[in-house]
């Protein structure tokens, strides 16, 4: 067959078939059939491995929400969450199947590109066949209409976190994977997506997300619906759609952010004070990490428990009271934690590290203890104490929110600025938050970063305050 040998083999294919294509040598990329697979059902987190789903990278989540709370006591503490969740997405692979997280609802229905869809569920995951095979880089719309009995969901600890029901609504606050209590969802902080919310509650009820409302709530047969915004990319961790009796305070602070404060009719007194603080909180943590990240700000105190604060991203959430420290702390978080996530959450201390050195420097501008005074008392602990048994860069997934993360954290950035120098170290804040914003980022990248803008040698500084075990002595 000697016209085979001037003709180019990709052309030999479309004139003589694949036969001629295997005596001309491999078959070019173009011709190969595309590869369709399964999407991984956790996207890495080796402390959750369930957490967040392989092959998709959600853009935005459109929740509308249909939420009744629990009726008076002694009936059990359970209400009903109906939900249709419309999510935007991009294939990272080809995709035969692939996974949402979403644990103690109940799929209906499922659309792929506005075609029905066959989907499965197991304890964490919903599994979801499209008819039509997903290529990588098209973008998809998947719509899931889900539901059923909402109750009191804990963490891997034990700490109540997820859509957690109460009588009067429910306390929505998801560190470090309850998203998925809630909505169908790529939980994990390495896919941030935006985000828009349509909450329906009983007439009476305030439904507050992130954001900003995106009109007026409306009212018929006796529901009102709330409308919700929340433009700015997020982790799904620190969405929230708290619902409650709540009173409303709109302002904007002093450097221009709209504020918008929910706070249950039985805290007011309380968390007035220190909540008032949040505009010159705002100029303060600008000055040190560079412009506020989000379009709004605002709390949600809430007269139920679930035990701790949450930053939920521009929304931050209180329980029972908002402390000043705690204002500040969920304040900084916006930068450190929220616009900067952490890529795996073995990297958690990053976030509460520098919350609470922010708290320590808060402190220090309201003239209360200096950074270093703070440290100091951190750091005459005893050596023998348990405090400095945990490994900070490697906390394990039950060492997430254990004391050292949070002081050893701080000590860790104050023994930072001193060895490297308030220019040097502020310049590294700020230039964290503008290289990493909007993404996540991991202990790695802030050692190189912290090299790069000092141009020190950090590495044994880094090893003994973060990967070793131990009261630091030399570093
Ligand atoms: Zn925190």
């Amino acid at each position: 067959m000697p016209a085979r040998r001037s003709v180019p083999s990709i052309l030999a294919i479309t004139a003589t078939g694949i036969a001629i294509v295997a005596l001309c040598g491999p078959a070019p990329a173009l011709a190969a059939p595309p590869q369709y697979g399964a999407g991984a059902d956790g996207i890495g987190d080796p402390y959750f491995p369930l957490a967040g789903n392989g092959g998709t990278d959600v853009v935005h989540y459109d929740l509308d929400l249909d939420y009744t709370p629990a009726a008076p006591a002694p009936a059990p503490l359970e209400g009903r969450l109906d939900g249709v969740a419309t999510i935007d997405l991009v294939p990272t692979q080809n995709l035969s199947r692939f996974n949402l997280d979403l644990r103690g609802l109940t799929a209906t229905e499922v659309t792929v590109a506005g075609k029905p869809a066959t989907f499965t569920q197991t304890e964490n995951e919903l599994v979801i066949t499209p008819t039509k095979k997903v290529k990588a880089g098209k973008s998809t719309q998947v719509v899931v209409t889900y539901g059923g009995t909402t109750t009191q969901p804990t963490d891997i600890e034990g700490a109540l976190y997820g859509w957690v029901t109460t009588r009067d609504g429910a306390m929505v606050v998801s560190e470090p994977d309850g998203s998925a209590t809630w909505f169908p969802v790529n939980d994990h902080p390495t896919d941030k997506a935006t985000y828009s919310f349509e909450i329906t509650v009983p007439d009476g009820l305030v439904a507050v997300a992130n954001g900003l409302p995106s009109g007026p709530a409306t009212t018929v047969d006796g529901k009102t619906t709330w409308y919700w915004d929340a433009p700015d990319a997020m982790a799904p961790y620190l969405a929230t759609a708290s619902v409650g009796d709540y009173v409303i305070d709109e302002y904007v602070a002093a450097n221009g952010t709209p504020i918008f404060d929910a706070v249950d009719p039985a805290r007011l007194g309380d968390p007035s004070a220190a909540l008032a603080l949040t505009s010159d909180m705002l100029v303060f943590f600008e000055g040190l990490y560079g412009p506020y990240p989000f379009n709004s700000y605002g709390a949600i105190v809430d007269d139920d428990s679930v035990g701790y604060a949450l930053e939920t991203q521009t929304r931050s959430f209180f329980s029972r009271t908002a402390r000043e420290g705690t204002v500040a702390h969920e304040l900084a978080h916006q930068w450190m934690g929220n616009q900067v996530s952490p890529a795996r959450w073995a990297d958690i201390w990053l976030n509460e590290g520098w919350a609470t050195y922010s708290q320590w420097m808060w402190t220090e501008h309201r003239g209360g203890d200096t950074a270093q005074a703070s440290f100091d008392a951190y750091l005459s602990i005893p050596a023998d104490d348990a405090e400095w048994e945990l490994v900070i860069a490697d906390p394990g997934p039950l060492g997430l929110f254990l004391n050292p993360v949070y002081d050893r954290g701080a000590a860790t950035l104050h023994a930072l600025r001193v060895e490297i120098g308030d220019d040097a170290f502020f310049d590294l804040a700020r230039t964290w938050v503008e290289r990493f914003g909007g993404r996540t980022a991991s202990t790695a990248d802030f050692i190189a970063l912290s090299e790069e803008v000092s141009g020190a040698h950090l590495e044994d500084f880094f090893q003994v305050w973060l990967y070793t075990s131990g009261k630091p002595t030399d570093w």
